[in-house]
């Protein structure tokens, strides 16, 4: 079961307020002149740096969502890049392996390992020796892109278990061979985590699912990101973020103007409405990217996940 913390809607954040916005543009033209002029959405290239293609979408055979389809949504919203991972691992691969259909949508797939063949096994992964197996394995194998880049999308529902046998191993699996890990934990799991790899957090390239869709504080965001070179924080879902008009509230922005190399943006294609709200996700992150600096949109939209993986 997943606790009411954890809870996700099915549409984007902003998306859900389009009447609301609606209202609040109409009382913002009342008060002429309180907020300045509106600014074009950011219109240049996404990565989406949590995307999963997990079986119900399209097993290979059947399912609403073929390769066609995703690599359609993708190719309209100018995303050029994916971090890709599913459940089970096959949906990445069909991803990964696709090259002719990848290359002609012009998206560079980036193949992480999820650490779930079902839905067991997310409340078990952190004790569980045959995942580690399983990620090894797969990590032999690569996919048609090369070889996996990182671990993850995986999910601490109890931060403790951060220091569960099997998580601490994957930790230090994940930094001696240079592999990025997605976490979607809490801020307690973030100092856990990283307390279990080599170099005690600082040569780990974790990226935070969510940045802590918990609601951590801002000021806790801040610490963490303090404390780890290498901490990512990818935006999907993040309690807190936008305020009026689908722009970021003065702490968020505050925080991605004191960080602009650190934050992503991602679509947590986790179940398969959110392929079908996939255009108005990007639109809403390009709403508040474009009321950002030119060179910080872009590094949040795109610059800061290219980098990570070496792409031009
Ligand atoms: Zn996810």
């Amino acid at each position: 079961m997943f606790s009411t913390l954890f809870f996700k809607p099915f549409r984007p954040l902003s998306g859900v307020s389009i009447a609301s916005v609606a209202i609040g543009f109409i009382s913002v033209l009342g008060m002429a002149g309180a907020l300045p002029a509106a600014t074009q959405p950011y219109s240049g290239p996404l990565f989406d740096a949590h995307l999963h293609y997990n079986e119900e979408a399209w097993n290979g055979q059947t399912g609403p969502h073929p390769l066609s389809d995703v690599l359609a949504r993708m190719k309209r919203n100018n995303v050029k890049a994916v971090v890709a991972n599913s459940r089970p691992n096959d949906g990445t691969r069909a991803l990964a392996d696709a090259r002719d259909e990848t290359r002609v949508a012009g998206v560079t797939v980036i193949p992480f390992v999820r650490l779930y063949r079902n839905r067991a096994d997310y409340d078990n992964w952190f004790r569980d020796e045959s995942i580690y197996e399983m990620v090894q394995a797969e990590l032999a194998r690569g996919t048609g892109s090369g070889p996996y880049r990182g671990l993850g999308e995986f999910h601490l529902y109890d931060s403790a278990n951060a220091n569960g046998v099997v998580a601490k191993k994957l930790m230090t699996l994940a930094e001696d061979k240079g592999l990025a890990v997605l976490a979607h934990v809490d801020d307690v799991a973030i100092d856990l985590l990283m307390a279990n790899t080599p170099s005690r957090g600082q040569k780990m390239r974790l990226i935070w699912a969510h940045t802590g869709i918990g609601g951590a504080s801002a000021e806790r965001v801040d610490a963490l990101f303090g404390r780890y070179p290498l901490l990512m924080g990818e935006l999907s879902y993040r309690p807190g973020l936008t305020c009026e008009g689908g722009r970021l509230c003065p702490e968020w922005r505050a925080l991605v103007l004191k960080y602009p190399t650190r934050f992503m943006v991602g679509s947590d294609t986790w179940v398969n409405q959110r392929w079908l709200y996939y255009d108005e996700l990007m639109q809403s992150y390009r709403t508040w990217l474009g009321d950002l600096p030119a060179e910080v949109a872009r590094n949040i939209a795109w610059a800061n996940g290219a980098s990570l993986f070496g792409l031009k």
